[in-house]
């Protein structure tokens, strides 16, 4: 009996690795023709600051809708394309993307700092500092508005060419933001060692607040750590009134949530910046 079961839960096991691994080719093809077809977009989330309700910045976070498959989150298709190597091809439209809308953003009059997530592989480029200065002088983007987003685990894999490639980056002009802060495996040596300019909380510290007082206390430290290194703040996955209380009271700068504003078109979140600046839409 026991044995039957156990043949019976393997064959099953089986059968759903088969699967995933057919799922995760059949998005392979999609994700490969539709970087082709150029058939996905880059919204932009607004990053607000806390006090004055302005918009600070925006995050950068590719959307794919395939009309075979439905709407695909990047939770789902990233680890595919990272997996297949269709990772690089997609960062360099996503960043070609990003500096084009920077550059369209200044010209309008309503400069706006945006922030790209990396990954690790895009990392291991050598070339990674001239491709980007390539992008910026092609684009007419000043590096200046242009944030690179890593996570912990991307900046601890390899610390020192993380630090030689982040250095680089900044010697242009961008800044660098660690994201998804405190879930993953930061040596709090690196992170003094390597050129950070904003630290991103994460998500899950805000999803506990105000009732759960370990992500309060969590994310009450995370501020002062930030704040004692001479870093920005920004908080991620902020949506209740009571959140936004909190980094009021304890001091973080700047946030981005769906309390605000999911991400959306480049052209939606013109209108909003051309609405606060007080100009016309033209
Ligand atoms: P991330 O960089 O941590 O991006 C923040 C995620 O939190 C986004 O999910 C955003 O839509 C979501 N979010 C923001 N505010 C709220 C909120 O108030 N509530 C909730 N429930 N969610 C909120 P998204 O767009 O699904 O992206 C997921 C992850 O995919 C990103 O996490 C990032 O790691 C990755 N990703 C997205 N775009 C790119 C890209 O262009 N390149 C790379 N390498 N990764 C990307
Ligand atoms: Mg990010
Ligand atoms: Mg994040
Ligand atoms: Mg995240």
């Amino acid at each position: 009996q026991a044995k039957a079961d156990g043949r019976g839960s393997y064959a099953c096991y089986a059968r759903e690795m088969d699967q995933l691994a057919h799922d995760n080719m059949q998005l392979h093809t999609h994700l490969k023709e539709a970087i082709a077809q150029n058939r996905l977009q880059l919204h932009y989330q607004p990053q607000v600051n806390v006090v004055t309700g302005k918009i600070v910045g925006a995050e950068a976070l590719l959307r794919w809708f395939d009309p075979l498959l439905g709407s695909i989150p990047p939770a789902r298709f990233i680890p595919v394309a990272e997996a297949t190597g269709l990772i690089l091809p997609l960062s360099a439209w996503v960043l070609e993307t990003a500096c084009q809308q920077i550059a369209a953003w200044t010209q309008a009059g309503t400069p706006l700092c945006v922030a790209v997530n990396f990954s690790a592989q895009q990392f291991r480029q050598a070339d990674l500092s001239v491709k980007i200065s390539q992008i910026l002088a092609r684009t007419g983007a000043q590096a200046q508005w242009l944030d690179i987003e890593v996570t912990e685990s991307m900046a601890m894999e390899q610390p020192e060419q993380a630090r030689a490639q982040l250095e680089a980056l900044v010697a242009m002009g961008c800044r660098v933001a660690l994201d998804d802060f405190g879930t993953g495996y930061s040596s709090l040596a690196y992170l003094k060692m390597l050129p950070i300019h904003k630290l991103k909380i994460d998500k899950s510290f805000m999803d506990g607040i105000p009732s759960d007082a370990s992500d309060a206390a969590i994310s009450r430290a995370i501020i002062a750590l930030a704040k004692s290194l001479g870093m920005e703040l920004i908080a991620e996955g902020v949506e209740t009134d009571a959140q936004l209380a909190f980094l009021r009271q304890y001091g973080c700068q700047t946030y981005q949530g769906w309390l605000f504003a999911k991400a959306m078109a480049a052209s939606d979140l013109s209108a909003m910046l051309r609405a606060e600046s007080g100009s016309m839409p033209h």
